[in-house]
């Protein structure tokens, strides 16, 4: 199963793409989680995207693309894998045609999430990101510590108000396009992301099974 979350921030790509990879056991690739990894250890790459990434705009392509490029052609991914935040434009769909079909892989799908303004904005606020390994967690989770690690929770870089409205902005204006790449490819199929987290997976789980 080889399959793209697209959606706007906060509507729950990461959480669902972690409990599908999980219930099918293939691979969630979150270019997100790869980033924020890449600027809290400082690495070279990290200290370059740091400012972009906490502003709420867009990595260059052409990082991005090589970014993906090696990590899709990682054996982890030959069983499948779950895209969770790439493409974000369409130079990267097209690149991302490229890159399996030289691999000679297909997708399966697109999956469009759909929530509200209120509601993306409610999640958004409300989400919390542990300071020492980066776990997210939704707005609903009531502890104050990390249940992986035992680390503190703080607020994302890029969840402060005034950079969710940018963040809202660049994905109309660069990533929604690619509704319309993936609907002439026939891959989209629409899910309702304003539920709980096990029914819009349910919902995946039966629209995959009927597409
Ligand atoms: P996410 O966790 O998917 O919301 O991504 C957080 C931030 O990482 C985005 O706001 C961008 O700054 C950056 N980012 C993640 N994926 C991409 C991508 N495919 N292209 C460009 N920037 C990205």
């Amino acid at each position: 199963m080889r399959l793209v979350l697209l959606g706007p921030p906060g509507s729950g790509k990461g959480t669902l793409g972690t409990m599908f990879a999980q219930a099918k056991n293939i691979s969630h690739l979150s270019t997100g989680d790869m980033l924020r990894k890449e600027i809290a250890e400082k690495t070279q790459l990290g200290e370059k995207i740091a400012p972009i990434v906490n502003a709420g705009r867009l990595i260059p392509d052409d990082l991005m693309i090589d970014v993906l490029k090696h990590r899709l052609a990682a054996k982890d991914c030959a069983g499948g894998f779950v895209l969770d935040g790439f493409p974000r434009t369409t130079a990267q769909a097209v690149a991302l045609d490229a890159m399996l079909s030289q691999l000679r892989m297909e997708l399966d799908a697109v999956l469009l999430f759909s929530v509200s303004k209120n509601e993306i904005v409610r999640r958004l606020s409300g989400r919390r990101i542990c300071i020492q390994c980066g776990k997210i967690y939704t707005a609903d989770y009531a502890k104050s510590v990390c249940e992986k690690c035992g680390g503190r929770l703080g607020v994302r870089e890029d969840d402060k108000p005034e950079v969710v409205e940018r963040r809202l902005e660049v994905y109309e204006r660069q990533t929604s396009p690619l509704i319309d790449y993936y609907r002439e490819k026939d891959l989209i199929l629409e899910v309702n992301g304003e539920q709980p987290p096990e029914k819009v997976l349910g919902d995946v789980l039966s629209v995959l099974k009927n597409a």
